[in-house]
């Protein structure tokens, strides 16, 4: 396969190239004012970041795994308490629930969106927990406290928010954002009957600026946005070895704050984020219907209440592991997100979950392929990707012909 044909999963040369000076800037002035950790270019950053998420504050730390454990901490969650969430997601979630000291369990995910299945979370709720003496919602599983939800915005599109709100208000729990894959994705709500963007909508939420996501640092970067002053504040202490006033602790914080210069670079992008994201969903309706004839392979579900930012176009086939083997001798770059379901990983084996505990997360991981999606994806290269999806397809129905 001759290399200029080759598609690669994700480019993330172009977009630095293309702002190269602007970029580069950013470290002058670092540079000169030695400017490395907090100050201006990270305040500035913080205030547009807020103001692009409809936010409050939002708070720059080292990683999006860090802003997720310092949103969970500061929103009250205990030690020992139970946090709700998915299988189905990159492992920083739960990490970031046990780094914060909780205990993660899971629900099912949806079958056609991917993220939370509220119908999961209900059943969860009232089937799998009981109040204790002190009208305290306990867990059978654990024992333990449940307090807090933390539904995922996975791929770039928002969980259905208004029934998890809801629950969560009936049951007197806390819902913290996993915004880590989409910055600039919108929710519906038709109880506030207006649009939301992702980070507005919880008490806390997370979003990771880690290179390859929507909008990325060149190293590690993170944020936390909320509405609510003395989360902020309290985030703000975490971060920073738990001082608000130098060598004053209050608590025992942690090393997390962000560099000057990532901040200064996400400045510079975020500039170009709204923009980037709407070429993703330009892409993502292009692959929609380019793939809508082909009956062995699901395009993903958008519901009349998302604007999904399209972090990752993740297509469904039962032959998938033949398929990105199909990709890859055209040249063409995939990935899986995930191979593995959380419940089953080796790391989580002591909270002896099994397959059939989530079927929809189990089923998922063994269908899903992620097909190239960058904002600078060509129209020339999105259409080398779907010939061949549709080559492979097309052999796949011959085969299963002269086979049978
Ligand atoms: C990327 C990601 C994180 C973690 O972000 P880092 O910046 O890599 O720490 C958390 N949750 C989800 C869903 C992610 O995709």
């Amino acid at each position: 396969m001759s290399n200029h044909q080759s598609v690669p999963f994700l480019d993330l040369v172009a977009p630095h190239v293309e702002l190269e000076e602007e970029l580069t800037a950013v470290f002058q002035r670092a540079l000169r004012t030695a400017g490395f950790i907090g100050g201006p270019m990270v305040e500035e950053f913080e205030k547009s970041f807020a103001v692009f998420c409809d936010t409050a504050d939002s708070i720059a730390v080292s990683s999006g795994t860090d802003a997720l454990r310092f949103a969970i901490m500061a929103s009250g969650v205990q030690p020992g308490d139970v946090s709700v969430t998915v299988p189905h997601t990159f492992i920083a979630t739960t990490e970031a629930i046990s780094q914060a000291g909780a205990l993660p369990e899971f629900v099912d995910v949806d079958e056609r969106t991917y993220n939370m299945s509220v119908e999961s979370l209900r059943q969860y709720l009232e089937q799998q927990c009981s109040r204790d003496q002190s009208g305290k919602l306990i867990s059978r599983r654990s024992n333990r406290p449940v307090t807090s939800i933390v539904p995922v915005h996975l791929y770039g599109q928002m969980a259905d928010m208004d029934p998890i709100l809801a629950l969560a208000e009936e049951y007197g729990l806390v819902v913290i954002e996993d915004a880590c894959q989409a910055h600039g994705a919108e929710y519906f709500s038709k109880k506030l009957n207006r649009w939301m963007k992702a980070g507005s909508v919880g008490r806390a939420a997370a979003f990771s600026f880690y290179p390859g996501k929507n909008l990325g640092a060149c190293g590690e970067a993170g944020a936390a946005t909320t509405n609510d002053s003395e989360i902020s504040a309290k985030i703000r202490m975490l971060r920073d070895h738990g001082q608000a006033k130098k060598y004053y602790h209050d608590v025992e914080g942690y090393n997390g704050r962000l560099d000057a210069i990532q901040a200064g670079l996400l400045s510079v992008k975020l500039a170009h984020l709204a923009q980037w994201n709407a070429r993703r969903r330009e892409l993502a309706a292009e692959y929609n219907q380019l793939l809508a004839n082909n009956d062995a392979v699901g395009c993903p579900w958008e519901p009349s209440w998302s604007r999904s930012v399209y972090h990752l176009y993740v297509i469904r086939t039962t032959e998938r592991d033949r398929m990105i083997e199909s990709l890859k001798q055209a040249g063409i770059g995939t990935g899986i997100h995930y191979p593995v379901p959380l419940h089953l990983q080796k790391a989580y084996s002591g909270l002896n979950y099994k397959p059939e505990d989530f079927p929809v997360a189990t089923r998922v991981a063994a269908e899903i392929v992620s097909l190239p999606m960058f904002p600078q994806l060509s129209g020339d290269q999105q259409a080398q990707v779907v010939n061949a999806v549709q080559a492979f397809s097309a052999r796949a129905v011959s085969e299963t012909v002269s086979v049978a």
